[in-house]
């Protein structure tokens, strides 16, 4: 009986592999045609009263295969805004199928390089295919000079792109970007910096030193509210950004593991790790700490991104965020890479 089974079974697959071949023209074109038809996703874009967050890049500083740097998209209200874009964002989002053309801003929160390492390709890619207006990138005093160097850097492509290529010599100023730097009233730590179809986003100063200064962004729409920490301590200057979020996308440091392999690089002979570790826990968010500052901003869903030391196994995502849950009541999800959130 079996035997019948796996004849017929091979029976089928040989006529299967003939009819392949006989039409082997057709399939080919079958698949170039799929291939030149896969679109974005234009779920982004939906003007249907929903928040859509999107973990772009929820790594760390180092540059790895694994997962993108410092990225989260959020769109709102038919419009698509981007914070941070770290190294393999662009990859990311292309992974997501995001309509990157229909990007309206880009949000840098500091100018560490994991949150802007991806800036240039993100323009330059914008313009090559098809982006009709300059990509605005919005971020702390110094965007001008970062956007400019950029500019300076992809100065012989766009020349060389535009002598073979007319259409794009007709849209040049796409191919740097358009700079904008938030101003703060004296004495304010928050400032409006967009307000469209009911769209509102806010920068605020975060706690980052030496970083100054460095942003966090508050996004509301239709009641919601989503804040996107930036890189920050916990501190109670965060208080009122994060005040009855539905969604705080907040960086993290699982501090309890940092501090615990500390001893081991040093055994190890890895001090220049050790140091580097050492430095580093004053100015992130320590998990337990936020944890309870969440709870008491009254914080509806905790996504952890930015995530120290990054946890690249199922038990290190259990240890990640240990403890946590004895001081936060909401929602408490550790990001992943291509994670979406619907709000
Ligand atoms: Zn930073
Ligand atoms: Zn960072």
């Amino acid at each position: 009986m079996i035997r019948k089974i796996l004849y017929a079974a091979l029976a089928l697959f040989i006529a299967a592999a003939v009819v392949g071949y006989l039409n082997r023209e057709s399939l080919i074109d079958a698949s170039i045609r799929d291939r030149l038809q896969q679109k974005p996703d234009p779920a982004f874009l939906a003007n249907d009263g929903h928040i859509r967050v999107l973990l772009c890049g929820t790594g760390s500083p180092e540059v790895s295969a694994a997962k993108a740097q410092a990225c989260t998209l959020v769109s709102a209200g038919g419009h698509i805004f981007l914070f941070d874009v770290g190294d393999g964002a662009v990859r990311s989002l292309e992974q997501s199928h995001v309509p990157l053309n229909k990007l309206e801003r880009v949000f840098i929160t500091h100018f560490h390089s994991d949150h802007f390492n991806d800036l240039g390709t993100l323009i330059n890619a914008g313009w090559i295919w098809g982006r009709t207006t300059p990509l605005e990138v919005e971020g702390p005093a110094g965007m001008r000079a970062i956007v400019a160097g950029f500019a300076q850097s992809y100065a012989l492509d766009e020349s060389y792109r535009s002598a073979n290529m007319p259409h794009l010599a007709e849209r040049r100023e796409v191919a740097f970007g358009k700079p904008l730097e938030v101003a703060f009233a004296e004495g304010k730590r928050m400032a409006r910096v967009y307000d469209e179809d009911g769209v509102t986003i806010d920068a605020v100063l975060v706690v980052h030193d030496p970083v100054k200064p460095a942003l966090g962004y508050v996004l509301e729409y239709r009641g919601k509210k989503v804040f996107v920490s930036g890189d920050t301590e916990v501190s109670p200057l965060n208080m009122e950004a994060m005040r009855g979020a539905d969604l705080a996308v907040h960086e993290s440091y699982a501090a309890h593991m940092v501090r615990r392999a500390i001893p081991h690089m040093k055994r190890l002979g890895m001090d220049f790790e050790a140091e580097v570790a050492t430095r580093t826990i004053p100015y992130h968010a320590d998990n337990i700490a936020l944890a309870k500052q969440a709870q008491s901003a009254g914080v509806k869903h905790l996504l952890l991104t930015h995530l120290i030391p990054y946890p690249d196994s199922f038990v290190v995502r259990r240890m990640y965020a240990e403890g946590m849950a004895d001081h936060y009541k909401g929602q408490l999800t550790v990001g992943q890479d291509g994670m979406l959130i619907i709000l």
